[in-house]
């Protein structure tokens, strides 16, 4: 049992528990202590980590206790503010007394309601969606994908990436847990985004070069390809730079108007390779993967599409009013 003495104030008639004691040694309070809880804790690895505990916490009335964030941590949160949004209620500022005050019954309706006889679900995957399902309804939230600079694909699922302790794991079981349930029809699912992912690790975080034809190096210099309308030359645009001024090679004219006198009908690539030197217009385009170094093919990348969810009719049934059975018999 925790030694912390809890700090609890009374605001709008409700009992409001502060945080930072609890935060500060990662220690998940007693939920019947307070209606709800407020995060005061300024150092953002010790807040996203106590907020991880609540979400993957086994106890409903913890991971579904309102939790909100005072709103003077903005400037500490960084780039972490967003995920610790997602893994509460917001920030304090951003909600209406009203609107705590109903979200407070709401869940406590929803405790009352659905907390009793629930039996553990026989696997993770499973079991997660149940969170999902008990979190999501009562706050009446979609499942939205969020871009995110610290995740394995640019990608995040938030609340349900927290179950698992790297990015990898954290991508490959919330995509599998959220494909399956949609294809169980527990989950409805609308399109996102596109994403090309490395083939070895699945990262989205690709660099894309342009490679020389010959020896596959990509340190070249590219430039303008000049044609002179009026005698037909065409030649890299250094080839033309004279005194500031463009002038033709060939027949010494000046150059004055893109598109009257010449144009630019594409680019020539010159590689920077010691032995090669190779002249070209088209470069192929080679992608090396930021994480593992693996360098593929454009085709070879893992093309993924990245949906939102909301709970379906037919999900609600089965996780939240225990309809396992009948759904079991009708197939
Ligand atoms: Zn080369
Ligand atoms: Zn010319
Ligand atoms: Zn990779």
């Amino acid at each position: 049992m925790s030694e912390i003495t809890p700090h609890v104030v009374e605001m709008y008639g409700r009992r409001i528990l502060l945080l930072s004691n609890f935060i500060e040694d990662c220690i998940l309070p007693d939920p019947l202590i307070a209606d709800m809880w407020l995060v005061n804790h300024q150092d953002r690895t010790k807040v996203r980590k106590f907020l991880r505990s609540v979400v993957c916490s086994h106890d409903m009335r913890v991971y579904l206790k309102p939790i909100y964030l005072e709103d003077s941590l903005r400037s500490f949160f960084m780039d972490d503010e967003r995920v610790m949004q997602r893994l509460s209620d917001g920030f304090l500022g951003n909600a209406d007394p009203l609107q705590i005050a109903t979200l407070i019954d709401q869940v406590a309706y929803f405790i009352e309601k659905h907390g009793r006889g629930r039996k553990k679900k026989a696997s993770q995957q499973e079991q997660i969606l149940q969170y999902i399902f008990d979190y999501n309804y009562t706050r009446r939230r979609k499942i939205v994908p969020m871009r995110l600079h610290q995740s394995l694909t640019g990608y995040t699922y938030p609340r349900i990436d927290s179950f698992f302790f790297n990015m990898s794991d954290a991508y490959l079981n919330s995509r599998i847990i959220l494909k399956e349930a949609e294809e169980q029809g527990y989950l409805k699912r609308t399109y996102f985004d596109t994403q090309h992912l490395c083939k070895s690790c699945n990262s989205g975080f690709l660099n894309y070069h342009e490679v020389c034809p010959r020896c596959n190096e990509h340190n070249l210099k590219a430039s303008n390809l000049i044609h002179h309308f009026r005698c037909a030359y065409v030649g890299p645009e250094t080839d033309f730079v004279f005194h500031n001024k463009l002038v033709c090679p060939k027949c010494s004219v000046q150059l004055k108007n893109v598109g009257v006198d010449y144009d630019k009908p594409g680019k020539m690539f010159t590689c920077k390779s010691q032995s090669c030197n190779h002249q070209f217009q088209e470069a192929p385009i080679q992608v090396c993967c930021v994480d593992c170094g693996t360098k593929q093919e454009p085709y070879e990348l893992v093309v993924k599409k990245v949906y939102q969810y909301e709970l379906s009719e037919k999900g609600i049934q089965r996780f939240l009013f225990n309809e396992d059975q009948v759904s079991l018999q009708h197939g």
